[in-house]
């Protein structure tokens, strides 16, 4: 676990759009955090500046107590998860899980334990030797979840995981995701556009309008302002 610090964190494309315009936030240990807000209010940048995928203007993000900003996405301890799945297509359910911990090094029994533990969480342990195009969208997105956990990181970042699936399926992965993140206890950030799925995942919900933050809290008190 581990808390996520955002100080005066600004992104300026080049061009000068200025996209993310200071924001100030701390995500404590172990609460998802879902960043909410219309299309184009910066909400990516933001998460893909956390990530290590953007780099950061000015300001410091700092995930567990130490300042990450000029570290690679492979040393932050984040693993992320994206709308579009990013499976490997040649590789089995399996080797797309175990494929980040191979080239770490990790141990094959390790590596096994681990991903046939993320298998059973996720209900994939019948699925482990099919290839991502034999799979449902949301088997996909399982799989892609699977692929985070086991790299046991501090932090999740999810951008807009569900919007390639249909309201059924979406509302189901929600509660599923909700679940998991509570009995793994990983602290989490979430992107999306839908408000519903905002209300229903936020221990802390962040409006965010044109590159700032609007409101900040737990979701009903946020929801209640007049
Ligand atoms: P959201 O995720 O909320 O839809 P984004 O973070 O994707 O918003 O985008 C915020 C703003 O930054 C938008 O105006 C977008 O057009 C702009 N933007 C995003 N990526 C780039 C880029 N690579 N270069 C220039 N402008 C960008
Ligand atoms: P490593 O164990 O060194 O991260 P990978 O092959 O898994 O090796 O990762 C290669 C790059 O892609 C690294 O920068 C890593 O952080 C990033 N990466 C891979 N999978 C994920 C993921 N699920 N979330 C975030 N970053 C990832």
């Amino acid at each position: 676990m581990a808390t996520v610090a955002l100080k005066t964190v600004r992104k300026v494309y080049a061009g000068g759009m200025e996209a993310v315009k200071g924001i100030d936030l701390t995500v404590p240990d172990g609460a998802l955090c879902v960043l909410v807000g219309p299309s184009g209010c910066g909400k990516s940048t933001l998460l893909r500046m956390i990530a290590g995928l953007e780099e950061i203007s000015s300001g410091t993000i700092e995930i567990d107590g130490r300042v990450v900003n000029a570290l690679e996405p492979a040393e932050r301890d984040i693993a992320m998860v994206f709308q579009n799945y990013a499976l490997y297509p040649h590789m089995s359910v399996y080797d797309n899980m175990a494929y980040g911990l191979r080239n770490r090094g990790t141990p094959k029994p390790e590596i096994e334990r681990k991903v046939r533990e993320a298998a059973r969480m996720l209900e994939l342990g019948s699925l482990l030797d099919r290839r991502p195009r034999q799979l449902s969208g949301g088997q996909r997105q399982r799989v892609a979840m699977g692929r985070a956990i086991v790299r046991d990181p501090k932090v999740f970042l999810f951008d807009e995981p569900l919007s390639n699936l249909d309201a059924k399926l979406r509302g189901q992965m929600r509660v599923e995701i909700r679940k998991l993140q509570r009995d793994l206890g990983v602290t989490s950030i979430y992107v999306t556009h839908d408000q519903l799925e905002a209300m229903t995942l936020a221990d802390v919900l962040v409006v965010m309008n044109s590159g700032r933050i609007e409101q900040v809290g737990a979701p009903l008190d946020v929801y209640e302002e007049p």
